[in-house]
């Protein structure tokens, strides 16, 4: 469910929400007026949202997109003739955009001022020259290449687009497709949505409008992934993953009259921290998280900060809650945690299964303080304060346990 729903939000709802508004002809009045603004809104709020949140694989996609609407608006099909310039400049335009949107989402962020992200900006100019050569001297022999078809009546041949960029579209969307899935993250999400947009686009150039529409719904499918990158940045934990302190400060404003709190930390960190190093501290901080994450009992789960967590319970009593957490508790415990010894022989062994203690598996568990708001706790806060207290009880008391 939750892969279904990061697969198609936000890149999936707009550009559906674009088709079906185009397709079903609900745009159909306000259409010549939305082209003379709606690109180059996205366009500008593009290039200034990249350039503050110095996001450069947006802005350059968003060059390279309206690059390519400009070009096909410019040059139509079918305007000169012995040689058709038009189509010239779509079979290039159609085999190169696709290849740019891949090759972006597979760029890391290097900044648009910088050496990388001039040598990059000056990739897409020297294009533009390509293209114009191509287009202007068709006896290179690259347009007629550009303008393979297959004309064998199948479904792919009855698409406007020539072999070469039907080939590199396909590429593009199997090369996004395995970097969604690998990273599933919402940029990566973002492009491939791009792509499709594009390919719409591309697909309609006879239809004027909805080409250039579709083009700056592909522009907006990536501001809106940037916006949302940023504020998952700012809101969730970049080393547990799980929401951080600003995201549980939110939360508990949205709290009704019913909830508990919960206060975790984990035992005698700083002993394992000292032994085993910091990454491998880090390494149980993720542990521990991903496996607060899926806490039961419609509990939410935040990094307070450091090695302690924060679960509030919604709806739910300390009695309610805790079979739940006792569950957690659990299920830290048994888990072992492997770690290479410390004492690790300089050179890398044969095999390092020979080497006695060379890995260790560690017992981590975990001590928990519970509260609820009632009438002697009014507030989140008094309600944090009084888990915290029951923490400190849970630790005096010997640690691995929950104290309400
Ligand atoms: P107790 O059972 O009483 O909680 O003992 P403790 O050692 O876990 O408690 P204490 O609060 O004294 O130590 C917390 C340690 O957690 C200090 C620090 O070394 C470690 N720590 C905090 N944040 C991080 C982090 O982000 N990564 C790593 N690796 N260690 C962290
Ligand atoms: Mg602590
Ligand atoms: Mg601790």
């Amino acid at each position: 469910m939750r892969t279904l729903f990061s697969l198609f939000v936000p890149g999936g709802l707009i550009f559906f929400a674009t088709a079906a508004l185009l397709q079903l002809g609900l745009l159909h009045k306000s259409l010549s007026a939305l082209v003379h603004i709606y690109p180059f809104a996205v366009a500008g709020a593009g290039v200034l949202l990249g350039w503050r949140f110095n996001r450069s694989r947006m802005v350059f996609a968003i060059l390279v997109l309206a690059l390519a609407d400009r070009a096909l608006v410019s040059f139509p099909i079918g305007s000169a003739k012995p040689v058709d310039f038009g189509q010239s400049v779509f079979n290039a335009v159609a085999f190169l955009l696709p290849l740019n949107l891949a090759a972006l989402s597979f760029m890391k962020e290097r900044g648009i001022v910088t050496l990388r992200g001039l040598i990059r900006l000056s990739l897409i100019f020297i294009q533009i020259l390509a293209v114009y050569l191509i287009c202007r001297f068709p006896q290179l022999g690259i347009a007629a290449v550009l303008n393979y078809s297959m004309n064998d009546g199948s479904v792919l041949s009855r698409l406007p687009f020539a072999l070469p960029a039907l080939v590199a579209f396909g590429a593009a969307f199997l090369l996004l497709t395995f970097r969604f899935i690998q990273s599933e993250g919402v940029m990566e999400n973002g492009f491939f949505w791009s792509l499709l947009s594009s390919f719409f686009a591309v697909a309609m150039v006879e239809k004027r409008y909805l080409s250039t529409i579709y083009f700056a719904t592909a522009g907006l499918v990536l501001i809106i992934s940037v916006i949302e990158t940023s504020h998952s940045m700012a809101f969730s934990d970049q080393l547990t993953g799980l929401p951080g302190r600003r995201a549980l400060e939110e939360a508990l404003l949205k709290l009704g009259n019913n909830y508990s709190v919960a206060m975790l930390d984990i035992d005698r960190f700083k002993k394992f921290n000292d032994r085993y190093g910091h990454d491998a501290g880090d390494q149980v901080l993720r542990m521990v998280a991903s496996k607060l994450a899926k806490v039961t009992g419609g509990g939410k789960s935040f990094r307070y900060g450091g090695e302690e967590f924060t679960i509030i319970f919604p709806g739910k009593c300390v009695a309610e809650a805790t079979p739940h957490l006792e569950r957690l508790r659990k299920v830290v415990e048994q888990t072992r945690f492997i770690v290479r010894s410390h004492k690790r022989p300089l050179r890398k062994p044969e095999d390092p299964k020979k080497i006695k203690g060379s890995r260790k598996k560690v017992k981590i568990t975990i001590s928990i303080g519970l509260a609820e708001k009632n009438e002697r706790y009014g507030s989140p806060r008094e309600v944090i304060t009084a888990a915290d207290k029951a923490l400190y009880r849970a630790k005096k008391a010997g640690r691995n346990r929950i104290k309400t």
